[in-house]
């Protein structure tokens, strides 16, 4: 569609970044055009809306940077997933697996209610491990978790096979495919 034409023609390919072999891919483009970063918003709260979500979560940082105005846009309340260390009040944490060790999230326990519908935005799905993470971490919560929206989805690495079980039904989102 034009939307995705506009979205992809605004995200960068950065080659052996971080780490040699690694094409990153880079939105800072997308986030300095307002048209752009308006299209985006705007098709991820739709994806909100038709979800049902009575929550936006982020997953750290990149995931702030496109949650907040999704929440905002949605009329829904908009609660961080941060790297472990970075929350001040009472948390909940989950740890999870990197290529080489391991790492940790929190959320704040009493954001999330038994009640809440969440969705969870990010920019970019890898390998998936962040997000089964962040998952998990939402049900600990006694939340259900409605769905999983991002930009862009890197197939070749199988996020989608490896988040089934967690998401449980729930959709995977992804406005572009590589
Ligand atoms: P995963 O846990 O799925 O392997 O990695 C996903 C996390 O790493 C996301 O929070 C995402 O922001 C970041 N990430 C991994 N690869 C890329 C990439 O190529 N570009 C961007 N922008 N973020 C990436």
């Amino acid at each position: 569609t034009d939307i995705q034409e506009l979205l992809l023609s605004r995200i960068r390919d950065v080659a052996d970044y971080p780490e040699p072999g690694v094409m990153f891919k880079d939105i800072t483009p997308l986030l300095a055009d307002p048209a752009a970063f308006t299209a985006l918003t705007d098709a991820l709260a739709a994806i909100a809306e038709s979800t049902g979500a009575t929550k936006v979560v982020g997953l750290e940082a990149r995931g702030f940077i496109l949650g907040a105005p999704v929440s905002l846009r949605a009329g829904l309340g908009f609660i961080p997933v941060r790297k472990a260390g970075k929350l001040p009040g009472a948390t909940l944490r989950q740890a999870y697996d990197l290529e080489y060790g391991s790492a940790e999230i929190e959320v704040h326990a009493e954001d999330l209610t038994s009640g809440d519908r969440v969705l969870i935005v990010d920019d970019v799905l890898a390998t998936g491990g962040t997000a089964e993470a962040a998952i998990h971490l939402i049900q600990r919560a006694g939340a259900e978790v409605c769905g999983l929206a991002v930009l862009m989805e890197l197939g070749f690495l199988g996020a989608r096979a490896r988040l089934e079980p967690a998401l449980a039904g729930a959709p995977l989102e992804a406005l572009l495919q590589v």
